[in-house]
């Protein structure tokens, strides 16, 4: 029996977090769901963003599968998310992006997205300098960079992936993105088994959208992982597709791409495949492989017939109606 931690979130995170449940739970691995609510519900019901019992279950069970949380723009408080990532220390964001058939623009895309997910800009520290001017300070060290970057290179080496690909602006941020990159090309020198490249995030940006089949595993930094993988999401079907995982060294948190999706929150038609799908990868991480891979596969099939689908991928189904069809895959 696996305990789990299950944040469901705020927005569509309740009604994805409780089909993916329910298709794990059909795999028959036993798992024990401890249910932990944090976002801006629990917030506005008990005055608490994230209480205490979340990190003490965390800390406690150390795996946890989380629906999206929203965070306010421009001001409120900090994002829940990152903060997750950073208290965790869970380094590498790991997100697959996977064409599948009749889906999407591209039937040609099958890269691994290795994110840093731990410092950069999203190390919160943003300055008021005077009214009229405020500095956000860009953290990059050796340290985390050749974690990050080792990372994608077990990855590929395990999974049989041809090519690791580091991408920066070192052109421009010659100190930050310049060590980055420094680090990527030390680690890089211990897999001369696997092709190491390197392109700057601009042209990556074009080279996603002109030519995905070039590109395999791609590392970098946090913010351009973070918009390189929403644009490679927006190739092969959209968010409600995408899968990601945060590992640390001893705890994992699993958790879609996507975010709370306010604009479809509520009315019963968010995509579940993209939170369905990190459950794989969390089931991957706790060694139920046959599992994961049934889920795969009972996905792969309802992609494929293509009946049933929610309406971002251009069906009239209902999030409800594209779990059954999933289970009855399974
Ligand atoms: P979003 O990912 O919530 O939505 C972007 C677009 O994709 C919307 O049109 C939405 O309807 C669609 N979409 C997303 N997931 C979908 C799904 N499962 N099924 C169908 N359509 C889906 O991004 P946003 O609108 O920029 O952000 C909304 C909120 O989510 C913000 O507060 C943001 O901070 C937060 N966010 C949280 C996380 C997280 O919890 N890890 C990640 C990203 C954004």
């Amino acid at each position: 029996m696996h305990k789990i931690v299950l944040i469901p979130g705020d927005g569509i995170g309740p009604e994805v977090a409780e089909v993916t449940r329910e298709i794990v739970d059909k795999t028959g691995v036993k798992i024990d769901w401890i249910v932990e609510e944090a976002g801006t519900e629990v917030l506005q019901r008990t005055g608490e963003l994230i209480p205490q019992s979340v990190f003490d279950a965390i800390e406690t069970y150390r795996v946890a599968l989380k629906g999206p949380i929203t965070t306010p723009v421009a001001g409120g408080f900090k994002s829940i998310n990152v903060l997750l990532r950073q208290k965790y220390d869970l380094y590498a964001n790991v997100r697959p992006v996977l064409s599948y058939p009749g889906i999407g623009k591209y039937s040609n895309v099958d890269l691994v997205i290795f994110r840093e997910n731990t410092e950069d800009l999203y190390a919160g520290r943003e300055n008021r300098v005077s009214e009229n001017e405020v500095h956000g300070i860009k953290v990059i060290t050796r340290g985390a960079s050749e974690r990050i970057v080792r990372a994608a290179f077990e990855y590929a080496r395990q999974n049989k992936r041809q090519q690791v690909c580091a991408v920066h602006k070192a052109n421009i941020m010659k100190m930050t993105d310049g060590l980055f990159l420094e680090a990527a090309r030390k680690v890089a020198d211990d897999y001369s088994d696997i092709t190491y490249k390197e392109v700057i995030v601009d042209n990556m940006c074009m080279q996603l959208v002109m030519y995905p089949e070039k590109y395999d595993v791609i590392v970098t930094e946090n913010l351009y992982g973070d918009i390189l993988s929403d644009l490679a999401a927006g190739l092969v079907g959209g968010l409600g597709l995408i899968p990601g995982a945060n590992i640390g060294k001893e705890h994992a948190i699993f958790e879609a791409v996507h975010g709370s999706a306010p604009d479809i929150a509520g009315k019963g038609i968010a995509n579940p495949i993209a939170m369905t799908q990190s459950a794989a990868m969390m089931l991957d991480y706790l060694g139920e492989v046959k599992a994961s891979a049934s889920i795969r596969e009972a996905v792969y099939q309802v992609l494929k017939a293509g009946k049933d689908l929610t309406p971002d991928l251009g069906g009239t189904g209902t999030t409800k109606k594209l779990m059954e069809v999933v289970i009855n895959a399974l």
